[in-house]
């Protein structure tokens, strides 16, 4: 069962988190679609643009060409300066809105670095190729082409106003896609040119293949992170679920193994009571017989001698009765039919006459019996009360006292609530021992050690009595300094129940 839960669950946790993955998947493919598109306005705009500009160039009439650039350069902001270089790639005309001092700084610039950057030595003629590379930290974009004018060749090269592109061209192109995305445009270091970028793990990232070759697109649907959230909130969720499943089965076993325990000792409590019960009954049985015999027999030496056999079969038999009442009593309360004839009456009263019942085996002990009795009006099962007193008073013989020992009973009554105590002065009862005792068919070391006769259900009936009566019962001893048995019962009529069925 558990292996059951543990695969549904984990494939539960597998089902959402491949959703989780194909949602990825299928997000990123989307980005791709849309990035590339992208980058696909962005190169035509750069390219028609500079095939727009290169159109206008007149090589033929240098005075024109110099009054037509010098009036483009100022007037468009898309191109910032024109560079004209003839086949030896000598610089013909440069035409920049520069002061002076300036220009003579991005001459010395464009010869001595960009230009052999350029390579036009291996540029075909008629060719258009881009140079996108930073120059003193400041990023440059050179359209060039090959031409022809004339018989010779010229080289025609176009600096794009780069803050142009990021403030115009990316807003009016990026404009529409920006409603549901965030898009960034990151130089070769990674720094933000444009937009703002999340570095998100799903973002789309590609560079612009011809024009501005150093950089790099980055686009990430915003719901993007909604979304990534939402699927590690529910990856989290469905984790935790078979955490639970297995949490909750470990516990249920563990329960069941603890049920099984339990039900085992049960049992074997059980066995060892139908041992005992049968022992019990069997020794003042054959006591019984045997003397019984003896007397049929005519076997008695004298009159003293009959009446010492008769007065053990006397109280062979009442042993006997009362291991019966006790054996049936606790199968009533077994089968759940324990009826309690609760009726008002003296307390005292019935522990007085209880004892006396006791007093033969008292006397055959050796013990002292001591008690301390008040009159304590109640409710209550008198049968039941006089089998609590006499299982007690039973166990005070058998285990807590040896000949010349005390017993004391007492009958108290305090705050709404009668207790009575059997206390003894005999080797008491460990700890461990004081909860198991009360458990049906439980046999103590003091049982075993002094091979006592016993069933193991006195202590079971006495805490049954009292709980019937809306009581309780309990044991305060320590090894070595005696017992002392405590049955306490509520004597208000509210809390005191007439009749108790089980
Ligand atoms: P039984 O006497 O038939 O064994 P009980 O339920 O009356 O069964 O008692 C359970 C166990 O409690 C006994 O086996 C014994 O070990 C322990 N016990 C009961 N009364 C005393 C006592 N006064 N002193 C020491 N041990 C006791």
């Amino acid at each position: 069962m558990m292996v059951a839960v543990v695969v549904l669950a984990y494939s539960s946790y597998q089902a959402s988190t491949q959703l989780a993955a194909r949602t990825a998947v299928s997000v990123e493919h989307s980005n791709r679609v849309i990035g590339q598109k992208l980058i696909d306005r962005i190169e035509k705009v750069v390219i028609d643009t500079d095939r727009a500009f290169f159109r206008l160039v007149r090589l033929d009439d240098p005075q024109e060409f110099r009054e037509l650039w010098r009036r483009i350069v100022r007037v468009s902001p898309a191109v910032e300066s024109v560079i004209v270089l003839d086949d030896r790639q000598e610089i013909v005309h440069l035409i920049a809105t520069l002061d002076a001092q300036k220009l003579s700084r991005f001459q010395d610039v464009f010869e001595k670095r960009v230009l052999p950057d350029m390579r036009l030595g291996e540029l075909p003629r008629d060719s258009h190729r881009h140079l996108h590379k930073s120059y003193d930290g400041r990023p440059f974009l050179l359209s060039f082409i090959r031409q022809r004018s004339g018989d010779r060749d010229y080289y025609i090269a176009l600096s794009i106003n780069i803050d142009h592109l990021l403030a115009t061209i990316f807003p009016r192109e990026f404009s529409k896609l920006e409603e549901t995305n965030s898009i960034a445009v990151l130089d070769e270091r990674g720094r933000v040119l444009y937009g703002s970028s999340r570095d998100q793990r799903l973002a789309f990232r590609a560079v612009f293949p011809t024009t501005l070759y150093k950089w790099q697109l980055q686009i990430e649907p915003r719901q993007m992170a909604a979304l990534s959230q939402e699927v590690r909130a529910r990856s989290m969720t469905n984790l935790i679920l078979v955490f639970g499943a297995v949490a909750v089965i470990v516990f249920g076993m563990i329960v069941l193994m603890v049920a099984v325990q339990r039900e085992r000792r049960a049992n074997a409590l059980k066995s060892e009571f139908i041992a005992n019960v049968s022992h019990e009954l069997k020794t003042p049985l054959s006591l019984i017989r045997m003397f019984g015999e003896l007397l049929s027999l005519g076997r008695a030496r004298d009159a003293d001698t009959a009446q010492e056999y008769a007065e053990i079969i006397t109280r062979e038999s009442d042993r006997l009765a009362s291991l019966i009442d006790n054996v049936l009593d606790f199968a009533r309360i077994e089968r759940g039919k324990a009826a309690y004839e609760m009726r008002p009456g003296d307390l005292g009263a019935v522990v007085e006459r209880a004892l006396d019942l006791c007093s033969y085996r008292v006397e055959q002990a050796g013990v002292e019996l001591e008690r301390e009795l008040e009159e304590v009006p109640a409710v209550f099962d008198e049968s039941a009360l006089t089998l609590v007193l006499l299982n007690l008073v039973d166990n005070a013989l058998k285990y807590g006292a040896t000949r010349g020992q005390r017993v004391r009973v007492r009958l108290t009554s305090d705050q709404g609530e009668a207790t009575l105590e059997v206390i003894d002065e005999g080797p008491g009862i460990s700890p461990e021992e004081q909860q198991d005792i009360f458990e049906r068919f439980y046999r103590g070391r003091a049982a075993n050690e002094g091979s006592q006769r016993g069933s193991g259900i006195g202590l079971a009936l006495v805490s049954h009595i009292a709980e019937a009566h809306g009581g309780r019962a309990r044991v305060r001893s320590e090894l070595g300094k005696g017992a002392t048995f405590r049955v306490i019962l509520p004597l208000r009529g509210g809390e005191t129940k007439p009749e108790v069925r089980r």
